[in-house]
């Protein structure tokens, strides 16, 4: 049995785990089947402090990694399908077949950014399509891009491509937005972006970069074609809690709802979370990282009142 197990191996998980293992509390990572996390589908990474020339995303996490190790956490690759949090020490069982236990669990299990799932886009993910339009919009300047979706995060990404990009399609599957009023006022008074109401994107073309799209209308069936090197989806998130649903407190999309906002407690004692998994809100590898430290704090001091 582990004393602390850590599920997932982006930057929060990878961050709790290097504080874990220099707490010498040899933490054993379950870091699923796309070790590194979200940062991984990215390429070259900016804005992560230390880095002035910049570094790319799967280089970032196997640099976390690295540092994890040398002070002692174990990896295993491999993902939690079920979890008894009933009683301590919690007991798991892993998508190949291992048993585990322990007394506390950090989850940093993210969440997935949806995509459209067309073959085209996730092939050029990282070569023109994004997810994430901070990460990656300075790559765009000058250039016309397409973001779509219809909430809060379409709007807020096309907002923020327009400091970047030359022009921004809006691309929306209906004829209105879901997003709140300020933020899609904000988003159709900027000259810079054209909504393209009732289209879906249909293609992406390119071959070894996003190159354009090929739209289809959904009133009409007639499809077009848009010239564009950036495809930016803001078609929202899915949280990875399902083992943990009917246990855990988790909102009406699946987030985790901390107990103490602010903290990483959740409704159950010995339970801690960190990073996207209940971060709808700031999603970056930063504060995903500094949510993971926190995470491991509350769980060293949980272990050390639970010897
Ligand atoms: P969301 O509100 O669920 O919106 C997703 C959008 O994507 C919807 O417009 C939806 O279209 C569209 N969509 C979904 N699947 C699609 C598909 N397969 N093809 C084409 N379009 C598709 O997600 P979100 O914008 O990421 O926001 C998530 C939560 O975070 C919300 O509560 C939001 O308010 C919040 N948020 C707040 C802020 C802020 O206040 N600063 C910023 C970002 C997010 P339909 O409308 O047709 O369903």
């Amino acid at each position: 049995m582990s004393r602390v197990v850590v599920l997932g191996s982006g930057p929060a998980g990878l961050t709790a785990a290097l504080y874990l293992s220099r707490a010498n509390l040899a933490p054993v990572v379950y870091e699923g089947f796309q070790p590194g996390g979200q940062l991984t589908t990215t390429t070259d990474v900016d804005n992560f402090p230390g880095f002035p020339e910049g570094i790319m995303g799967p280089e970032l996490m196997e640099r976390m990694k690295g540092q994890c190790e040398r002070f002692g956490a174990k990896f295993e690759m491999d993902e939690i399908v079920t979890a008894d949090l009933s009683s301590r020490p919690f007991k798991m069982t892993t998508s190949l077949g291992a048993e585990i236990e322990a007394d506390a669990l950090v989850i940093a299990t993210g969440a997935t950014a949806r995509y459209l799932g067309l073959e085209n886009e996730l092939r050029l993910r990282g070569h023109g399509v994004s997810a994430c339009a901070t990460c990656d919009g300075f790559f765009f300047q000058g250039q016309d891009v397409a973001v779509v979706g219809g909430g809060d995060s379409a709007m807020e990404e096309a907002t923020f491509l327009t400091k970047f990009a030359r022009k921004v399609y809006l691309i929306h599957r209906r004829d209105s937005f879901r997003a709140s009023k300020i933020m899609q006022d904000r988003a159709l008074n900027n000259e810079r972006i054209e909504v393209l109401w009732n289209t879906t994107v249909a293609d992406v073309k390119g071959a070894d970069a996003v190159e354009g799209l090929v739209l289809q209308d959904t009133v009409t069936g007639e499809t077009s074609e848009l010239d564009v090197t950036g495809l930016f989806l803001a078609i929202g998130h899915i949280p990875n809690t399902a083992p943990f649903k009917g246990q855990l407190d988790l909102d009406g999309e699946g987030y985790i709802s901390l107990k103490v906002p602010g903290t990483s407690l959740t409704n159950i004692e010995g339970v801690f979370s960190a990073g996207d998994v209940h971060d709808t809100n700031y999603r970056q590898a930063i504060t995903a990282a500094g949510s993971g430290c926190k995470a491991a704090m509350d769980a060293e001091r949980f272990l050390e009142g639970h010897e």
